[in-house]
């Protein structure tokens, strides 16, 4: 098997090629997005393989997410044929770690066929154990004690390495025995959390140096992907295992670190040339995925972080489009453009899967999806369920379907015991065979179930409450808005305050999420129309095949490539998020600038990035002002929309002074700021009051549900007025006082 023709090595540029055949010992690669370095993994098992120096088996691959793992194994399939040899051992650190401990579990203490939890197992079984401590889990909950657990795994230490400084930081003291108590329990049921996969890989590799010894020798090479994210544990398990051979290739790249919260250390590439000496470094310069004025304005970004250890990144390909920067009015009209685009591409012939929409928080893919059902637009939701499949969504509607619909069974069943109110699988079981009996819905048979003694007291006492509940939210249907109800459902059941409580890393994110249900209900006329177009949203569900638009998180598009990326939601206080900021100070925002620079780098040939002047965030409506990343991207290679131009003139300076902002206060406001706030600006001081907005604006429809022009209103600052124009929930209004504003039909009361 001659490799001097080898055809997947032409093509490759001289570093590449380096990075390729130097199969012995240590290599690092270093470098930037779309330089190939995800190509060199896979020509390297080519080459691994079809030289003779390694069977399949004795190759182990690691990549990032399975979906990476998938890609890869299609690559190297196509690269070196069906292989009868079988393939590499590749998957991520965990799926490559299950494998290796169902092998040897009775050395760690688990039975082979171990069960590994998922995040609610986890929580139920760290509240018996709360429980049997007599720690107070109201006080102490135990997602608390999840995260810690957790962030101990993620830096390699089993209870007994855990630091005693640390141990006090929760429930007084108590966190690494409980964590201890934890580990037992888990033996017990002969089960793992995720966290522990490879905790407990190292472990028995720790533990058992034959065990070792056999993979450090059947391994006999091994490649990382996406380096600059791995964890200490990971790193840990990585060492030990390149110890025998030192044959280990790494690949990454440190602009594009975005896992820093989940435990990841950049380290880990200063430390490995020093854990293993001698390493080859190379690195790539040549980016061969997007075209120059992409790459010029993501390597302009990038350039603002301090903390880096700086290369420079050049294409030999073509300028091509501009990145182009368009202002928005709302998330609604962001996705308006963002399908208009992708329809004139289709018209252009060009293909779905070539289109991504990369946002920064789960909460914003709503909005699109809502979009493309309307448009007809396929698309998929990746690395997460669609918006109204989410767990805490469709609890939210089991509430609202509750109070539409009283004979809504599966709604009531849903969420009669969440959050927990002691009503569980018994009560519901004698409601149950008592409706059936009476051919009652289970709400009816409750109604009358309390007024017996069927129950036991406490139930009876709770059930009677949660009725009371439903009655008083249906006697308000009508008489507020509907989606001011849905908050108060939220509020008074207690479901909003469940999610506030909880100190999950995804608890943030539900809350978001919920926020924009209730947000979007506000786009109906009533409760009953919004749960119907609900119920066609999810019927649309079913996956056929063919082309598709892929909508995900920036952090969930990592190593990925798309012909065309949208990037909305560029505002301060999103994209910066303003947790990162309050959290983690300047690495949270550098982290953050990566995050924006992973998301410019996946597109091929176009990106189009949005900001929008008003944006609902934590329930409030917002007027937002633009990203400062918008500010860093360099002039010569973005286009900024004709729409954002028009913003920048016309408006001093002076008159945006004290608009209040949700971002960091102290953030100076230099050319991009003004330039959006013509929307913004004359809100000076009222910033808080939601979307309030001066100026020219055209009303295209004069239907609402609730008002049309001409009708007196009342509005909370601005006073008694008349509706000269409806646009949705958006209404354009003379006041008699304070003229003619934009305000949001939420806001106003009819008079
Ligand atoms: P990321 O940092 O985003 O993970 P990467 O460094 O892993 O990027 P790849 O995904 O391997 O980059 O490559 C980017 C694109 O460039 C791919 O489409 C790949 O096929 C192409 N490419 C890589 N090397 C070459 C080359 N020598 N000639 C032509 N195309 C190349
Ligand atoms: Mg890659």
């Amino acid at each position: 098997r001659a490799h001097l023709s080898a055809p997947y090595l032409d093509g490759l540029n001289a570093e590449q090629r380096r990075a390729v055949e130097t199969l012995e010992g240590p290599v690092l690669v270093l470098a930037g997005a779309g330089t190939g370095k995800t190509r060199v993994l896979t020509t390297r098992i080519a080459h691994l393989v079809s030289t003779g120096r390694a069977r399949p088996h004795e190759i182990l691959a690691v990549t990032f997410t399975n979906k990476a793992a998938r890609e890869m194994k299609e690559r190297i399939g196509a690269l070196i044929g069906p292989a009868g040899e079988g393939m590499p051992w590749l998957g991520t650190f965990h799926a490559v770690s299950t494998k290796i401990l169902r092998r040897h579990a009775e050395l760690v203490g688990l039975k082979s066929g171990f069960t590994i939890l998922d995040t609610d197992d986890q929580i139920r079984l760290l509240k018996q154990v709360l429980q049997a401590a007599n720690v107070d889990d109201k006080r102490w909950p135990a997602r608390g004690l999840a995260h810690l657990i957790d962030s101990w795994k993620n830096r390699g230490l089993d209870p007994a390495r855990v630091p005693a400084g640390e141990a006090g930081a929760y429930a007084n003291g108590k966190g690494q025995q409980l964590y201890a108590a934890y580990q037992a329990r888990l033996k017990t049921l002969n089960a793992t959390d995720f966290g522990d996969l490879l905790l407990e890989c190292l472990r028995l590799f720790r533990e058992n140096p034959d065990v070792l010894a056999q993979y450090q020798d059947r391994f006999r090479y091994m490649l990382v992907d996406e380096y600059q994210d791995t964890n200490v544990v990971q790193y840990l398990w990585l060492r030990l295992l390149a110890q025998g051979r030192h044959n280990v290739c790494c690949v990454g790249d440190d602009d594009q670190s975005i896992y820093g919260w989940r435990g990841a250390e950049v380290d880990n590439i200063l430390r490995f040339e020093h854990d293993f000496p001698g390493a080859a470094v190379v690195k790539l310069e040549n980016n061969y995925r997007s075209t120059g004025h992409i790459l010029g304005a993501a390597s302009g970004l990038i350039a603002r972080n301090e903390d880096r250890l700086g290369k420079t990144l050049f294409t030999e390909g073509e300028p091509g489009e501009k990145p182009r920067v368009s202002g928005v009015w709302d998330s609604e009209e962001e996705a308006r453009q963002v399908g208009e685009e992708i329809e004139q591409l289709q018209r252009k012939g060009l293909s779905l899967d070539g289109v991504a929409i990369l946002v920064r928080a789960s909460f914003q893919m709503r909005e699109f999806e809502e979009r493309f059902i309307t448009l007809g637009l396929p698309y998929r939701v990746i690395g997460g369920p669609r918006f109204y499949e989410r767990l805490e969504i469709r609890d939210a509607l089991a509430y609202l379907r509750c109070v539409a619909q009283p004979d809504d069974d599966l709604a009531f069943e849903r969420i009669v015991n969440t959050p927990k109110r002691g009503l569980g699988d018994s009560t519901i079981g004698i409601l149950r065979a008592f409706g059936r009996d009476r051919d009652l819905p289970i709400m009816a048979s409750a109604a009358m179930m309390v007024e017996t003694d069927e129950l036991k007291p406490k139930q009876r006492q709770t059930l009677r409450a949660l009725l009371g509940d439903f009655a008083r939210w249906r006697a308000r249907l009508g008489t507020i808005p509907h989606s001011e109800l849905a908050e108060q459902i939220l509020d008074e059941s207690g479901y909003t305050d469940f999610w506030q409580k909880d100190r999950s890393a995804e608890a943030a994110g539900r809350l978001e999420n919920l926020k924009e249900l209730v947000r979007s209900m506000e786009e109906f006329p009533d409760l009953v129309s919004f749960l119907e177009h609900i119920a066609l949203v999810m019927d649309t569900e079913g996956a056929e095949a063919g082309e598709r638009v892929s909508i995900m998180t920036l952090h969930g598009a990592k190593g990925l490539e798309f012909e065309t990326v949208f990037l909305p939601g560029w505002e301060e206080g999103l994209f910066p998020h303003q947790r990162s900021l309050d959290d983690n100070g300047k690495a949270g925002l550098e982290e953050e600038r990566r995050l924006a620079y992973v998301g410019l780098t996946r597109a091929k040939r176009r990106a189009f990035v949005y900001f929008a002047t008003n944006r609902r965030i934590h329930g409030m409506w917002q007027t937002t002002i633009p990203s400062r990343f918008l500010d860093e991207l360099p002039e010569e290679h973005v286009a900024v929309a004709e729409n954002a131009r028009e913003k920048r003139s016309g408006y001093g300076p002076s008159r945006f002074d004290n608009v209040q902002t949700f971002g960091t206060s102290s953030y100076a406001t230099p050319g991009w700021q003004r330039a959006q706030r013509q929307g913004a600006g004359a809100t000076s001081g009222v910033a808080r009051l939601p979307g309030v907005i001066e100026g020219e604006l055209i009303a295209k429809s004069t239907q609402t549900a609730h008002y049309t022009v001409g009708a007196r209103v009342m509005h909370q600052k601005f006073g008694p007025g008349a509706v000269a124009a409806v646009d949705g929930n958006k209404l354009t209004v003379d006041f008699d006082k304070a003229g003619r504003k934009m305000v949001l039909e939420s806001f106003i009361q009819a008079a």
